[in-house]
């Protein structure tokens, strides 16, 4: 490829002047360049924009169209150069406007009186030298700027009086100036007057010591906070002198703040960490300590910093310890799940209970990074879970305790009962209750196999057969008055000292064996007056006896007087009633006495039930009769048999049946009924009656009980038959219950005597129940039910 030859233009109004220039060039120039002639400058600037990248240059001598700066002013590039080298030929020695024209842009000028071939040849080759290097120097120049412009930092610098006379256009757009104005300003415009000194001693140190400084500066800039990092360097020329400071800054203010953000975070919790009472530990995947709270101390006795950096084993713990959470972290790290363990550890304090959460941490791509351990000490929850518990066995004991001291009745026992439970309670080797009771002191001891035997001889202090090994715990006993009537004594306890805790005990024991000495003392009282009161009654009845004999014999012979008048006859009649109703009456009385004195004997011997219902039915025939009441007897075909005490069988079913008849209304109607119930006879006594309330009912059998509502029915009872009826029933074996609907609904009495197995065979009471159809006692069966009024 062959290099395109030089284009020289050549300007000039004269045509001579044109060829003459040509000429000479012609002569001095080696290659043979190509030439243009231009008439004038338009068309001068017209060949040269046909082809603008072609190597050219421009010989302009005075044209008419044109003065010759205007002529370069069109030639010229944005950057200020001409779009080819130019050389300006100017009138006589060129050098009142040669000056001016390479200011404007030309390359070089050759005054007219100087014209020759070599100055001219001379001219354009350095004009094409002065273009290159000027054009590389200023796109040198732009790539510095576009450098500078495009970096995201601020650069600048500033002369030895600290004027900038450099910016680019992110430090003008950051600290808000426009082209113009960053040229020449200074700090104290640029910072304000607060900040500006520092940022000139900066300046002042970096040209001192020829230095780079990186140094942070903050200020306000439309009301906010903004910190710049900048670098800062010295430029020397070639002298080595320092002639200005240049710097490069970043905006660090997010940076900062970010910083300032996590220090804060980390501080808080840094504090959160040393202040709670858990000790936090954190492990890397090499089981590594890399992070230890200040709590670790407190149970350990060693500073965080003797963890720091190690692995578990050789932190020091038991060997067991270290198995135990390297078992809980390897699943923390493999499994990525929370791993809980209990441990003991036996700090320098005592051993502690300890819980741990082993908790996995993860990195931004889901690995598990650190596990995070907390550990909570668990002792003093452990102890008051402990000391619940005892307490709860310790008030459940008291509670078995307080049962078996209520349920012994004398003082004897009481304090034996007393004694061993505050013994076993509360883990002695001795204990001693001593009672102030009755005329006689009374002491209970109670002592472990250890413990010597207790000698005859008392020690100084009233301990028996010695004073105790141990601290002792002494309550004492009281009556409801507040006095004291004895004292209960502990000694030599298994565990350690007596505490605030047994001593509630055993004051609690000591308040409930007060409780039951004074109930045994009311109950020993009650029981002689009882015995007084029965004892007064035997007498009393006997003595109301006596006379009854008399008295009845002197009736007898009245009767037998057959002119005994009517009145008289009336008065002698209601004298035997009242004699009879009196007779009963003391007979109940004694049998009563007899009764709860033991006293009582049955003659026994096998008894026919149906014949104890007659004879009953018979004996009570007459107030049965008075009453006109309907009876209807249901029985068996075969007679049913018990061994028992005959008239005492029937003394209790004639006053079932005196009830019935007493308690019922005029014309009422009494159902008796025997049957066979299994190995029993049943016999039912059913009336339509008062009734009995319910709330009376489970108190009917009692002695002296009679129901108010009914009490103008009682006909003078004393509320002693049924007392007598039950026991004279139990007597024999047999059992007997009461039922009532209510008031105004009648009563049914049901007894229930063992059968006697020598007696008839028995028929099972289904045949029994065919062979009497239902229980309607009205329908005509095989039982003999007979109508009396
Ligand atoms: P009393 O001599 O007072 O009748 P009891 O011991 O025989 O004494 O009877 C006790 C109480 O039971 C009676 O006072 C009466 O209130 C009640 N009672 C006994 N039998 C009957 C009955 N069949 N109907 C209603 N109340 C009865």
């Amino acid at each position: 490829m062959t290099a395109t030859p030089l284009r020289l233009i050549v300007a000039a109004h004269q045509a001579r002047d044109r060829e003459w220039i040509v000429e000479l060039l012609r002569l001095a120039l080696a290659d043979a360049p190509e030439f243009i002639a231009a008439p004038t400058g338009e068309s001068a600037l017209a060949h040269w924009r046909q082809d603008p990248q072609r190597p050219q240059v421009l010989i302009a001598a005075p044209v008419e169209d044109l003065e010759p700066d205007a002529l370069i002013r069109h030639m010229l590039d944005p950057t200020g150069i001409t779009g080819c080298p130019v050389v300006m030929i100017t009138p006589g020695h060129g050098r009142e406007s040669g000056p001016a024209l390479l200011r404007a842009g030309a390359q070089d000028y050759i005054g007219e009186s100087w014209l020759s071939p070599y100055v001219l040849a001379r001219a354009v080759e350095n004009a094409g030298v002065r273009w290159a290097a000027e054009r590389e120097l200023r796109e040198a120049r732009h790539l510095l700027q576009a450098i500078v412009d495009g970096a995201g930092a601020l650069v600048f610098a500033k002369d030895l009086q600290g004027r900038y006379f450099l910016t680019n256009q992110a430090w003008r757009e950051r600290l808000g100036f426009d082209d113009e104005q960053a040229v020449g300003v200074t700090d104290d415009a640029v910072f304000g007057p607060s900040v500006a000194p520092a940022v000139r001693e900066s300046d002042r140190q970096v040209l001192a010591t020829g230095e780079r400084q990186v140094a942070e500066e903050t200020f306000w800039r439309n009301g906010q906070r903004v910190t710049y990092l900048a670098s800062k360097f010295p430029l020397a020329d070639a002298g080595g002198r320092r002639w200005a400071v240049c710097g490069v800054a970043t905006d660090v203010t997010s940076l900062k703040e970010a910083q300032a953000a996590l220090e804060a975070r980390e501080r808080a919790l840094q504090t959160l960490a040393d202040n709670t009472p858990d000790i936090l530990l954190r492990f890397d995947a090499a089981l590594r300590h890399v992070f230890v709270s200040a709590a670790v101390q407190g149970l350990t006795g060693r500073a965080p910093r003797e963890f720091l950096g190690r692995g578990i084993r050789e932190a020091g713990l038991p060997v067991s310890l270290c198995e135990l959470w390297e078992a809980a972290l390897r699943m923390a790290f493999h499994e990525g799940r929370p791993q809980t363990v209990e441990f003991r550890f036996d700090s320098p304090a005592g051993p502690r209970h300890l819980t741990g959460r082993f908790v996995p941490e993860f990195d931004p791509a889901g690995r598990v990074e650190q596990v995070l351990a907390v550990l909570h000490d668990d002792t003093e929850r452990q102890r008051a879970a402990e000391d619940l518990r005892r307490r709860a066995r310790v008030m459940a004991r008291l509670a078995d305790a307080s049962r078996l001291i209520h349920a012994s009745l004398s003082a004897e026992e009481i304090a034996r009962v007393l004694v061993e439970q505050a013994r076993d309670i509360l883990g002695t080797r001795q204990a001693v209750v001593d009672l102030a009771w009755g005329d006689e002191p009374l002491q209970v001891v109670s002592c472990d196999h250890e413990t010597p035997p207790w000698g005859d001889g008392r020690s100084a202090d009233g301990w028996p057969g010695g004073s105790p090994a141990r601290g002792q715990l002494t309550v004492a006993l009281t009556n409801p008055r507040g006095k004291p009537v004895g004292q209960v004594r502990l000694a030599d306890r298994l565990d350690g000292e007596f505490d605030a805790d047994a001593e509630a005990v055993l004051v609690q024991l000591a308040a409930i064996a007060s409780t039951s000495l004074e109930n045994a003392r009311l109950y020993a009282a009650l029981r002689l007056a009882d015995q007084r009161k029965t004892e007064f009654i035997a007498i009393l009845a006997h003595e109301l006896r006596n006379p009854l004999a008399p008295i009845r014999n002197g009736l007898e012979i009245l009767r037998r007087k057959a002119e005994l008048r009517d009145s008289a006859a009336r008065a002698r009649d209601m004298m035997e009633r009242q004699l009879g109703h009196l007779v009963r009456l003391v007979d109940d009385l004694l049998d009563v006495s007899r009764i709860s004195r033991g006293k009582i004997q049955l003659q026994r011997s096998r008894v026919n039930l149906q014949a104890v219902i007659d004879s009953a039915l018979e004996a009570t025939q007459a107030t049965l009769d008075a009453h006109r009441h309907e009876l209807a007897l249901e029985q068996p075909h075969t007679a049913l048999w018990t061994v028992g005490d005959y008239t005492r069988l029937v003394q209790v079913m004639s006053n079932l049946f005196n009830n019935a008849a007493k308690y019922t209304p005029t014309g009422g109607r009494i159902t008796v009924q025997l049957r066979q119930k299994g190995r029993e006879a049943r016999i039912r006594v059913s009336d339509n009656g008062a009734g009995i309330p319910g709330s009376m009912l489970p108190h009917i059998f009692e002695l002296f009980t009679q129901v108010r509502e009914t009490l103008p029915q009682a006909q003078g009872g004393l509320g002693i038959g049924l007392s007598l009826v039950r026991q004279l029933v139990q007597l024999h074996g047999g059992r007997i219950e009461a039922h009532s609907d209510g008031l105004g609904l009648g009563s049914r009495f049901t007894l229930y005597l063992p059968l006697d197995d020598g007696g008839a065979t028995a028929p099972a009471d289904e045949l029994a129940e065919a062979v009497l159809p239902g229980a309607d006692t009205s329908s005509a069966g095989p039982a003999v039910a007979s109508v009396l009024r």
